[in-house]
């Protein structure tokens, strides 16, 4: 054998009876069938019925399989990033003339995709307050709804036992995007007392399973097969695929990732106080905020009153767009970026009442600042946002 040939044919296989922790990392576009039977007698839909990279190999059904087991449900797809998994769902069970109803608060991607299909498919998107289930009014023509929890950006936990009945009562589909629970605030097929399941739970992979700030990834779990089996041919048809090594970067961060969230949610929650006592904002944006619209609803459905380590702030209405990026630009520690669920503290800006379709009565005036809690210690960053405010002159605040 030539060295050329001999360098693809020799020594591809590992030794039989070597035990890893990390199960082994299979990159494979490319299977091969042990003859044509094998390759005539396998359907694709049959996931031992190793076909084709992108339908799947050991690797990414290893992972599939733990965050299927993770969310309380029965089956899962991977997806190359928490939108591309929301937009999984939505090509799945939207079709022309279709209604899907979304919160005001929802991840922003979301709503523009929805806004991409009305333009090019007709379908029809419509917004609710997730504090208020009477807004959801669905037409006959309503498929869909999304729920969020808690929402993005202003983190206002919703009323999900109560959107959640609505929809059913009407035979509307439930999707959740419950990247910020992460099955560990709450459980989405197990919601409440009456223990209230969602039909689909998405979850941006990207954020706490990852951990790491490095990797995106998104998943689309249910525990109805019939559902599954229709997302796992848009699935197919679409390409969707994942590589072996970001699955395996995902599955190495999972067993840490109750301790990481626990740990960035005590931080987050050691905040709360100080922010609130700080003049230079006019409100702090948190589930646990007793005086925020939502408390009752994240005690409702967040028994263990976990929450993650998201926090915004709203400046006092004074100060200018100039005056918040100069303390934007003044944090050390938070860094200035999209996403969480690192341990690197993060931190964004937003005119929100421009980004709302609704009149959210609830929020001050003034803009928004999140900061997404990493695994910094807790005195270091308020330190860093002590030292940053300085920027924000108090006599400018007249009230
Ligand atoms: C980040 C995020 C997503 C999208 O995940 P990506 O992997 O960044 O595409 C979706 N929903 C929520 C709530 C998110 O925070």
């Amino acid at each position: 054998m030539k060295n050329q040939t001999a360098l693809i044919h020799d020594a591809r296989h590992a030794p039989q009876y070597i035990d890893s922790l990390q199960p082994p990392v299979y990159r494979a576009s490319t299977i091969v069938f042990k003859g044509t039977a094998q390759l005539f007698n396998r359907h694709w839909t049959d996931r031992y019925d190793y076909s084709y990279g992108t339908h799947g190999t050991p690797t990414t059904y290893t992972l599939a399989d733990q965050i299927a087991r993770l969310d309380g449900g029965d089956y899962c797809l991977l997806a190359p990033s928490g939108l591309s998994a929301i937009n999984l769902v939505n090509s799945t069970f939207l079709k022309s003339g279709d209604e899907v109803w979304l919160p005001d608060n929802a991840y922003g991607p979301n709503a523009e995709h929805l806004e991409f299909l009305q333009n090019h498919y007709g379908i029809i998107p419509k917004v609710y307050d997730p504090l208020d289930v009477s807004s959801f009014a669905p037409s006959d023509r309503c498929r869909l709804i999304w729920l969020e929890a808690a929402g993005s950006v202003t983190l206002e936990f919703p009323d999900l036992q109560g959107l959640i009945k609505k929809a059913q009562a009407h035979g509307i589909l439930t999707a959740i995007d419950h990247t910020w629970g992460a099955s560990l605030a709450f459980s989405p097929f197990a919601i409440g007392d009456e223990a209230l399941a969602v039909d689909i739970a998405v979850h941006a992979l990207t954020k706490y399973p990852s951990g790491g700030g490095d990797v995106l990834m998104g998943s689309v779990v249910t525990k109805d097969k019939a559902l599954h089996t229709k997302l796992l041919l848009t699935h197919a048809r679409q390409g969707i695929s994942i590589s072996g090594d970001d699955c395996a970067t995902v599955y190495r961060s999972l067993p840490s990732m109750s301790m990481r969230y626990d740990k960035q949610s005590a931080t987050c929650l050691e905040l709360l106080e100080f922010l609130k006592n700080k003049p230079q904002f006019s409100q702090v944006l948190h589930p646990a905020m007793t005086d925020n619209a939502s408390y009752q609803f994240w005690q409702q459905n967040c028994p263990t009153a976990k929450s993650a380590g998201l926090v915004s702030v709203i400046l006092d209405k004074h100060y200018s767009w100039a005056d918040v990026c100069r303390f934007v630009d003044a944090l050390q520690l938070f860094k200035i970026g999209f996403s969480w669920g690192g341990a690197t503290s993060l931190v964004m800006l937003y005119d929100i009442k421009k980004m709302r379709k609704l009149a959210n009565n609830h929020l001050a005036d003034g803009y928004l600042v999140r900061f997404c809690i990493g695994l910094e210690d807790a005195c270091d960053l308020m330190a860093d946002i002590e030292q940053a405010l300085k920027v924000l002159k108090l006599d400018e605040k007249t009230d």
